[in-house]
This record gives C-alpha cells, structure tokens and sequence, in this order.
C-alpha cells in the first residue's frame, strides 16, 4: 500500500481544469520533485508541432461535409512519433494536445523508444457509414502524409476507430509513396503485418498491473472483484481476460448504460450478445441494468473506467468503493479526485503504467514490420508481460523510495528520462 506520509499536488482551481492543464499540472510535479532546469520543463510543456486540416467529405445523400482533423507532435527526442487515432464528438485540440504529452511519458516510463504524439477527429463514428468512414479515414491520413512515416509519426487506433481504419491508413500511405509500408501504422490487421495479441494487448496489460498490485497485498486475481466502465476496445478484452483469469466480473457498461450481476457477468456470453449479435447490451438476460454513474460506485476489490476523461470526479470520489483503481482510460480521474481518493487509501494504478499494453505491443508490432520476422502470440505477450511488470515495479519501488503516489512517481520515471535525453542532446541549433 502507499506510505502513510506522501507529497500529493497542490488542488488546481477551479476544481475541473482542461486535459491540457492537467497534464501540465503533472509535469511540473515532476520537474519540481526531480529539479529539473526550468528551460527544460518549458520545452517539455509544448507540443513540437501541431496539424490541423480540413477533411472534406461527400456523404453518401450527395451532401458535402468538412471535418476538422488534428495531430499533434509532443516530443520525438527518444525516438518516432507514436499515438493513437480518436474518433469522438468531443475530440478538440486541446484534448488531443494533453493526449500526445501523455504518450511521450508513457512511452519513456516503459522504455521504448517513441515520442508522444496523438491524432482525432470531432465526429461520431456510429452516425456515419462504412464507405463516408473510409473516405474521412483516407483524406485524413493524405492530408497528413508529409508528417507521418514509419521512422516519423505512426498512428494508431484509439478510441472509436479499430484495425480497419489502420488498414485504410496504410493503403492510403502506401498507395502515395508507391510501395506498401506496413510500419507506417500499428494495430493493422494481421493479413497486412499486424502483431498477434494487439487487439487484446490494453486490456492484458490493465489486467497485468492490478494482477501485480493484488499480489502485493497477498490477494489473488482468482475471485477478485471488478467493476470495468466501458465494453469496447480496452473494456471488452480487459472484462474478458479478468472473466478468464477467475476474477467475478460485476459489471461493464457502454454509454448508454451498464450491465450488473453480483454473482459475476458470464462476459463470453455478454460479448456474444453485444459484439457477434449487435444486441443492445440491455437486453441481455444475465444481469441488471443500471447507470454509469451506479456502476461507478459500487463496492468492488476494482474499479476499472475504460471510457472515458473525467469519469471520477469531485462529486463522485467519495462514493467510489473500489480498493484498486486502474485508469484504463486516459485522464478517468480528475486532479482533485485524485486526491480525494487518495486521502480514502484508494489506491490509483495511473493510466501512463496501467493503459500502456497496447503502446508495448504496437511496439513489438513495428519491430516485428521491421525486421520482416513476425511471433507468435505467447511471444508476444511473453515479452509485454515483461515489460509491464518491470514498469509496475519501478513506479511502486520509486513511489515508495520517494513516498509520493503511484502517479508521480510515474511521471518522475517518464519525465525523468525524456529531461535526460534533452539535456544529453542539447538544444539545436
Ligand atoms: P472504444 O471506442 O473501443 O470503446 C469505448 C467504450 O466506452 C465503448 O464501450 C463506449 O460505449 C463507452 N463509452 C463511450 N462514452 C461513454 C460514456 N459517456 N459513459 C460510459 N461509457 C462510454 O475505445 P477504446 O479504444 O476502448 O478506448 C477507451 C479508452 O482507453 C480511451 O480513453 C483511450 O484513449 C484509452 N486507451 C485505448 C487504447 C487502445 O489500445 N485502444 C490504448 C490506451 C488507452
């Protein structure tokens, strides 16, 4: 457990604060816990480059539409740019900004030689057709062409987009250079280079850390249990793996609602229902309908959100019953949240450790792509179980050295080795 005397950061006010803030607000802790010259921490506060185009788009009634795209480049002093693709009404710069410095950190923490960068555009995926889809999909990544590449910038999914908008990517990519170039994307399908174990590896890796965490306090994840919000990408592996490891998983939820059973969900039968069927996930029989906001605070060993930012607030922090949370999401706990659940023992396993699988596993993807020599999955997962557990430790042993939360001392490692590398480098010119 955390030590009983820790430094935690000063509230921000007012108490909600934009993604961009708070990620800032993390670096600075970082920078004042580690010393780190001020020059530097202002180079690290800005995104290197940001792109934003206009996607236009025949729909399929004849109409013309004209999207906004974004991709920001946070920092490439370790390596390529690398980040996902988010499709989502409430994508804006500032989000996607907040979200590339999250990869730079995490990427460092993990030791992998990336930058951070991160992609999106403001739409919802579920009110457009495949084919508008695939064209917003194509357009995107042609007027974006000169900034991404292989050893440049290579996206990857997020959330509301899959292997098949990698697919359209790498076509697009390919088709303009005049050779295909598997590297320029990861989380592709297998048929076009993609890694085994990608789809599940977010979710493995969640399951991974709060394995380690449990382990800590003498607890298996056998009978475990855990309450996941959201069902897609990273939800709907993690509730799967956590079903298969012998945890009761008690509820998960989409955004229109949640699903419960004390006794445990049967998540083979619910992924049935929901992904091969495409029935609404209130209609199926082995459980209780509830809200999100019911889901949030049930009493669990724990609590996974895998949405969204913003999830736990203020307001609902001291309701939260769970002992473990683990942002499988990006940014689910607000800054002051944070603290409330720290202050009640919680413990945050923070998404720059907890979410970075699928990041580790794009990895192996692109080293795989190449070096033309492609694993199988137990490879695959062998290695990231590597280096997640390796992570996980390194944050506990340095929360623990340093008496600071789990999520500073995260970010002391990632922050930690990017301010190396600057500083090694120098600045150019
Ligand atoms: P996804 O689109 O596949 O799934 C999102 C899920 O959240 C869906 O079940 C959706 O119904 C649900 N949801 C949407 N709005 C909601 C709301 N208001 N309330 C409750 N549920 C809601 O997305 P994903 O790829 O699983 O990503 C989820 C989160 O994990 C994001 O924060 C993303 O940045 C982060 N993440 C994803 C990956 C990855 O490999 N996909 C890697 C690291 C982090």
């Amino acid at each position: 457990m955390m030590p009983s005397s820790v430094k935690m950061p000063q509230p921000p006010t007012p108490a909600h604060i934009c993604p961009m803030d708070r990620t800032c607000s993390y670096l600075q802790q970082a920078g004042s816990e580690l010393n780190i010259d001020r020059g530097i921490l202002t180079v690290l506060e800005n995104p290197r480059k940001v792109v934003t185009v206009s996607i236009p788009v025949k729909l399929d009634t004849g109409e013309v539409q004209v999207l906004a795209g974004h991709r920001v480049q946070h920092c490439d002093v370790l390596g390529p740019y690398k980040g996902g693709t988010r499709y989502h009404p409430s994508v804006t710069l500032q989000e996607v900004s907040s979200l590339a410095m999250l990869m730079t950190w995490k990427c460092a923490l993990l030791g992998i030689p990336y930058g951070g960068a991160k992609g999106g555009i403001a739409l919802d995926p579920h009110q457009y057709s495949v084919g508008e889809l695939e064209r917003i999909t194509r357009r995107y990544t042609s007027e974006l062409i000169k900034d991404i590449g292989p050893a440049v910038d290579i996206p990857a999914p997020d959330m509301g987009t899959s292997a098949r908008e990698m697919a359209w990517m790498m076509d697009t990519y390919s088709m303009n250079v005049g050779h295909a170039v598997p590297g320029i994307v990861t989380g592709k399908p297998l048929s076009v280079g993609g890694s085994k174990g990608r789809q599940q590896a977010t979710g493995r890796g969640v399951m991974i850390v709060v394995r380690e965490a449990l382990a800590q306090q003498d607890k298996p994840l056998a009978g475990a249990s855990v309450v996941i919000q959201g069902f897609g990408n990273v939800g709907g592996a993690a509730a799967l793996l956590f079903h298969q490891a012998g945890a009761k998983v008690l509820a998960v939820s989409n955004v229109s609602g949640a699903i419960f059973a004390e006794n445990g969900l049967d998540i083979p039968a619910l992924r049935k229902h929901v992904v091969e069927n495409h029935a609404p996930m209130n209609n199926f029989p082995g459980g209780e309908w509830i809200t999100n906001e019911e889901l949030l605070t049930l009493p669990c060993d724990v609590l996974i959100p895998a949405a969204l930012e913003d999830q736990i607030t203020e307001e609902n922090a001291p309701r939260i019953q769970a002992k473990i949370v683990a942002e499988a999401a990006n940014g689910p706990v607000t800054l002051v949240a944070d603290q409330l659940l720290h202050s009640r023992g919680i413990m945050v396993l923070p998404d720059i450790l907890a979410n970075a699988g699928g990041v580790v596993v794009s990895y192996l993807e692109w080293v795989q792509g190449q070096s033309y020599v492609f694993w199988d999955e137990e490879r695959v997962n062998q290695e990231m179980e590597g280096l997640m557990v390796r992570a996980y430790h390194r944050v506990y042993e340095t929360s623990q050295q340093r008496g600071i939360p789990l999520r500073l001392a995260a970010y002391t490692l990632g922050v930690g080795r990017v301010a190396q590398a600057l500083s090694d480098r120098g600045l150019y010119p």
